[in-house]
């Protein structure tokens, strides 16, 4: 058998996706593979694929009891031999998988890392040939992440223990740069091939929008896209109840979610949203996990989150259908102090030791920088995206505010040197650093009570820019932040000049600025991307989802090991009429159309 025949026939896909063949190709030579896709990528076909094909046992190591669970069943059901180990098993049921491992019953076993430390399978494995070692979730090696498991650090040694060195895989959706060394690091990958894709989602339009007004600019949006459904996510439980409530008393149909509310009304919240008799939910970053949503055609952001993958997560949730939808960020400077605040504020810290919780804390304020880097870049933000996931793209990508955008170039030496100059005489005068916010006041001659308790408008520079709106100050801060000439201190968020700021001071050089001058409208790309699956029939897919539901409780299994919703989707869609056009339809292989086909078919054939 080979790779596709594999695929086709346990799996009933036709083809890999991207990057799935590269990876399974590497396993299948020899050669370690590191594979980084989004959730729902397909990172399990990379290395069940392999399983059916190498000479000895796959081995995964999985963290979580209940996909474990899920994996083996699905296995099961499509014909593939599989198992898992661990520790909501009786005795019986362990002793069946212990026996059927040294019977080689199994292609896969799934243990959760804790299982490695066991001596006895320690033993069991080493008499084992163990072709290779996947290892899922990769990034709970790393204590970088938020999910570190200290025994995934016995992967390496458990590896070498073994009679022979297995192939390594190690996949995982989290990309920084950083986890991904530390993933290489800690499993010992040798030269691995590595694949990093499936993050871009050409359909979604991005945007950074900088209103004065807020509130404004949001019901305009919304306003623009009558009876789409949309999510505006806020960073706080206030402010989604500030939204929430000006967007209703303007007329905007929305419901709210956050974790305040008590829970039969978030669940009543997100049903009105989930079915449509509310468009538009407003909520916090708690709204999201288990939503399944496909039509949703906006993400506003009406505050900047933390990070930029919980960004691209959240904005992720639009155009799921496929369809051409807009993520849109409102950003403004006190969104960088709110989610400072939330940093040094987090909860969860509290059992943490004093040196760990500020290694966190200082990851965090790296994220925080990156995803402020991402509203102020005037670079292709779909691009600055991939780049953080570290998938290659184009230069232009045609389809964001800043590739769409008119940026014009302005000289504006003169404001840099008075901000520059301003800096540097609030240094000299107090003799430590002050931040952003004090400059500012100063150079606008502010009459706060800091200011005039230190005496700064008694300095040459106070009120230079009275003439200059805070925002537009802010333009030229971030401007000179951008090329260097001033940064802002981690610890103490004070500003601080750069190496180059003398330049501009003492020597003549000039600094120009590129602004967008007007904000983009909101173009369509020429043509949206093909939707998955063509348009279903509505009352066959329910019939096929009857169906479904029938045949698992005959067999009292879960509906999903049936068929997936996409399968069915599929199914709806290509009306199959025999086994040989059955088998063309995406998730259905030969185990399950044996199983399942006739049933099937003859639900469809009723339907004609
Ligand atoms: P991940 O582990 O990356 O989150 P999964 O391995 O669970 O993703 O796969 C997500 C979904 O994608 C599954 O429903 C799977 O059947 C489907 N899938 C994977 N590979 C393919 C493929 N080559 N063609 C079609 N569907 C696929
Ligand atoms: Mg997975
Ligand atoms: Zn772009």
């Amino acid at each position: 058998m080979d790779k596709a025949s594999a695929l086709r026939q346990y799996f009933g896909h036709n083809f890999f996706r991207p990057g799935q063949e590269r990876l399974v190709d590497g396993i299948l030579s020899g050669r370690d593979v590191l594979g980084i896709m989004p959730t729902g990528g397909g990172k399990s076909i990379c290395y069940q694929v392999p399983a059916l094909l190498l000479p000895g046992l796959t081995l995964v190591i999985s963290p979580l009891i209940s996909l474990m669970k899920d994996q083996v069943a699905a296995l099961t059901a499509a014909g593939v031999p599989a198992a898992f180990f661990n520790s909501s098993q009786n005795l019986e049921e362990y002793w069946a998988v212990w026996n059927g491992i040294r019977s080689r019953a199994y292609r896969l076993v799934y243990v959760a890392p804790e299982r490695l430390e066991n001596p006895r399978f320690a033993q069991l494995m080493a008499e084992q040939d163990v072709s290779l070692l996947a290892v899922d979730e990769a990034h709970c090696i790393s204590q970088w992440g938020q999910d570190f498991r200290p025994s995934y650090l016995k992967i390496a040694d458990f590896a070498a223990a073994l009679r022979r060195r297995p192939v390594m895989a190690a996949f995982t959706a989290t990309a920084t740069a950083r986890v991904q060394e530390d993933i290489v690091a800690q499993l010992g990958l040798q030269r691995p091939v590595r694949v990093v894709t499936g993050f871009d989602r050409p359909n979604l339009f991005f945007d950074v929008q900088r209103p004065k007004d807020k509130t404004s600019a949001l019901l305009s949006l919304i306003a623009q896209r009558p009876g789409k459904s949309g999510i505006v996510y806020c960073a706080t439980r206030n402010a989604v109840e500030r939204v929430w409530i000006a967007l209703n008393e303007h007329g905007v149909p929305a419901a709210r979610y956050h974790a305040g509310l008590p829970e039969a009304e978030r669940r009543a919240n997100q049903d009105d949203f989930q079915f449509d008799r509310r468009t538009v939910m407003v909520a916090t970053n708690a709204f999201g996990m288990g939503i399944d949503k496909s039509n949703v055609s906006f993400v506003i952001h009406y505050n900047m989150p933390k990070n930029l993958e919980s960004y691209y997560q959240e904005a992720g949730r639009a155009g799921r259908d496929g369809e051409p939808a807009d993520c849109v960020l409102l950003y403004s400077p006190g969104d960088v102090t709110t989610a400072r605040y939330l940093i040094d504020h987090s909860a969860d810290d509290a059992d943490l030791d004093s040196q760990t919780r500020e290694s966190l804390r200082r990851m965090e304020l790296d994220r925080l920088a990156v995803m402020t880097d991402y509203c102020k870049t005037d670079r292709c933000l779909r691009g600055t995206i991939l780049d953080h996931f570290g998938q290659g793209h184009g230069e232009s990508c045609g389809n964001c505010g800043n590739c769409q955008g008119i940026f014009e170039e302005a000289d504006i030496t003169i404001p840099a040197q008075m901000i520059l100059s301003c800096v540097k005489r609030v240094a000299d005068k107090l003799g430590y650093h002050v931040g952003a916010g004090l400059i500012s006041q100063v150079l606008r001659g502010g009459r706060n009570r800091r200011v005039l308790e230190l005496g700064l408008d008694r300095l040459p520079t106070y009120g230079l820019m009275k003439d200059t709106s805070q925002e537009q100050l802010r333009a030229y801060l971030d401007c000179l932040s951008n090329k260097g000439y001033v940064f802002t201190d981690p610890d103490h968020a004070t500003l601080r000049l750069g190496p180059t700021a003398g330049n501009v001071l003492f020597r003549g050089e000039r600094v120009t600025m590129t602004a967008k001058v007007r904000p983009p409208e909101i173009k369509r790309p020429k043509k949206a991307p093909e939707p998955v699956s063509a348009p279903e029939d509505n009352a066959l897919l329910t019939a096929l989802k009857a169906e479904r539901a029938r045949l698992a409780r005959r067999d009292g299994g879960p509906a999903y090991i049936v068929f997936s919703n996409a399968t069915l989707s599929d199914m709806a869609a290509k009306a199959p009429k025999d086994m040989a056009e059955l088998m063309e339809v995406s998730g259905v292989g030969e185990v399950k159309a044996a199983r399942y086909g006739k049933e099937f078919l003859a639900v469809i054939a009723s339907h004609h």
